[in-house]
């Protein structure tokens, strides 16, 4: 029987991937990934040929499983998403799950996320923290108003640039315009920056630009 290997893969610097990564990925036959585009433009970086690729994306990830629990009788399968970890706002946990309920050993590698690299180079405290994904598109402030009952934490949001002013506009409102925050935009990247001050301040920073491009993690202090 063969063994899921979750294997991370850069957030946008394609040396961001350890040594460990690449040896599996070298070694396995199957690799099931999110856009098979992408995970080729990987493994051609690194020379690494003849893989089969599986797609693995939402919706589409229950009708994969049956395949991939196929493979992983004989064999060993490693998961990759588009970028960082997998199964962090990216599927995975749905495969990592049957595998478990399956006696199939899943084996996670270490390495890049968006998240904890935000959180460490934003400067808040990191003693507590909690990534909270996504914000929601409806009920937003609602989601925002449950945060607020937390204290002492720092919160972690992955957000889109075309909904980043309106998310920290509705975050000014719920936590209050003093509130300590960064932004930290194009981890890894040639771009990459650190947006720090209070919501207020962050918030003029970015109506002070003509657009705003790019990926975005969102940290507050509370
Ligand atoms: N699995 C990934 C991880 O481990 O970070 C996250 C995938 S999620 C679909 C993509 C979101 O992660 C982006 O919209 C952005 O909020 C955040 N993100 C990913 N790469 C980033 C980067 N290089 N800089 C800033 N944020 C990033």
């Amino acid at each position: 029987m063969g063994k899921l290997i979750v294997v991370p893969t850069p957030i946008g610097n394609l040396k961001d991937i350890t040594l460990r990564a690449l040896e599996v990925l070298k070694k396995v036959n199957y690799i099931a990934c999110e856009d098979t585009r992408r995970t080729l433009k990987l493994l051609n970086h690194y020379e690494i040929e003849g893989k089969k690729l599986i797609p693995y994306y939402e919706p589409k990830e229950e009708k994969q499983i049956p395949k991939i629990l196929k493979i992983l009788e004989k064999e060993d399968v490693a998961l990759v998403s588009d970028a960082g970890m997998p199964a962090i706002s990216d599927p995975g946990y749905r495969l990592i799950r049957r595998c478990i309920e399956e006696g199939i050993e899943v084996e996670v590698l270490p390495g890049p996320s968006a998240v904890i690299t935000a959180l460490v180079g934003s400067g808040l405290p990191t003693d507590r923290f909690l990534f909270a994904g996504f914000p929601p598109k409806k009920g937003t402030k609602g989601f925002f108003e449950e945060l607020q009952k937390c204290e002492d934490i720092t919160f972690i949001f992955y957000e889109s640039p075309h909904r980043i002013l309106k998310t920290l506009k509705l975050m000014e409102k719920v936590f209050g315009k003093d509130t300590p925050a960064c932004v930290a935009r194009e981890l890894t990247k040639v771009h990459e920056e650190y947006i720090r001050g209070s919501l207020e301040e962050v918030i003029k920073e970015l109506e002070s630009r003509e657009k705003i491009k790019g990926e975005i993690v969102i940290l507050i202090r509370w």
